[in-house]
């Protein structure tokens, strides 16, 4: 349930109900607005049979959260969270791009591609160091030592950046190099994971699973949020259907879907999503007009040579290319680049 306070309601008064709720064992989640404070309280509702809660100072109404994503919900937070990473907000009036080669390959790599994405205007760096692969034969990432360009790469560039964690055990040390933590498509449902990511207090950037239903993604954000993270940035990157010309299926619906459902900010990855380079330009172009909060993009300066998903990244041209579009399309839905 929530519990609305008065537009009045005084500092005390919020910390006397907050008390009063632990004490009957509620789980405490607030949320701050411009107008008034609502406090998120998770636990039975039962002990409240018989209990003066509801005529404490400052207490507007109880009201219970029908949704099952009680924390990723608008009915506990209806105004659109912002999350920031280092200098960059998602969710905020900017759509930020975040851009980098699929997996670190070497140091020089990493290096050259942060380079270049931030010349064309990305303000953030993406890169795989452990990388959740299909086959157990494929390159699997440089693990500790990507990451370890990763963060010279920021040192280097200023950019912050984004990679992927793929094991609960290794979340600390991840985090220790990145900005953000990435949950990965194939993890969105590992729940051990999304619950040691949300203890770091970390952004967290959580893409959409393969087969996953917009209900059951806000549930595994929902997860994240309960540990009392709540700096977590949703990513839409295409889902299995029946159709196989394409990598995934994209689904655009979802960037305003989750924001009608949630408060959280909305990226869209269109190099998973589509898994053709060829297709990346229009549906970040697409993305962006549905609304979307942020773009995460692959670009490799040699896709040829790419060790992973080569087929689906940009070359900086290209890339350099598509920024210059985008712009255009940011500022006909009112947002900026
Ligand atoms: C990635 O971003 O490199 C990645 C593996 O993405 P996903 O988890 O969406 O497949
Ligand atoms: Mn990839």
């Amino acid at each position: 349930m929530i519990v609305v306070m008065e537009p009045q309601a005084t500092e005390a008064d919020i910390a006397a109900v907050i008390a009063h709720l632990r004490k009957l064992g509620f789980g405490i989640h607030l949320s701050r607005g411009v107008e008034r404070t609502i406090i998120g309280a998770i636990g039975d509702k039962k002990v409240l049979d018989g209990d003066s809660l509801e005529a404490m100072r400052g207490v507007e109404k109880i009201v219970p959260i029908l949704q099952p994503f009680k924390l990723a919900g608008k009915e506990f937070h209806p105004e659109r969270s912002q999350v920031k990473v280092g200098p960059v907000t998602l969710g905020g009036s900017d759509v930020v791009v975040i851009a980098g080669p699929c997996s670190v390959e070497s140091r020089e790599q990493i290096m050259e591609t942060a380079g270049v994405v931030k010349a064309a205007g990305a303000t953030m760096l993406r890169g795989g160091a452990f990388k959740p692969r299909t086959s157990p034969y494929s390159f699997q990432g440089l693990e500790e030592e990507g990451l370890k360009f990763l963060a010279e790469a920021r040192e280097e560039t200023g950019l912050p950046v984004v990679t992927e964690v793929v094991n609960p055990k290794d979340v600390e040390m991840v985090a220790g190099y990145a900005d953000m933590l990435q949950i990965g498509a194939r993890n969105m449902q590992n729940f051990t994971l999304l619950r040691e990511a949300g203890r770091t207090m970390k952004p967290v950037l959580l893409k959409r699973g393969l087969a996953a239903t917009v209900e059951e993604w806000l549930m595994a954000a929902e997860y994240i949020l309960s540990e009392g993270n709540y700096q977590v940035v949703l990513c839409e990157r295409g889902i299995r259907t029946y159709e196989t010309a394409t990598r995934n299926t994209l689904d655009l619906s979802a960037v305003p879907l989750a924001h009608e459902l949630s408060h959280l900010p909305v990226i869209v990855d269109p190099s998973h999503g589509t898994g053709k380079w060829r297709l990346v330009s229009p549906m970040s172009l697409a993305a962006v007009a549905a609304g979307a909060d942020g773009l995460i993009i692959e670009v490799h300066p040699r896709p040829q040579e790419a060790l992973s998903d080569g087929g689906q990244s940009l070359t900086p041209a290209n890339f350099e290319s598509l920024m210059s579009r985008l712009t255009a399309v940011a500022s006909a839905v009112g947002r900026k680049l």
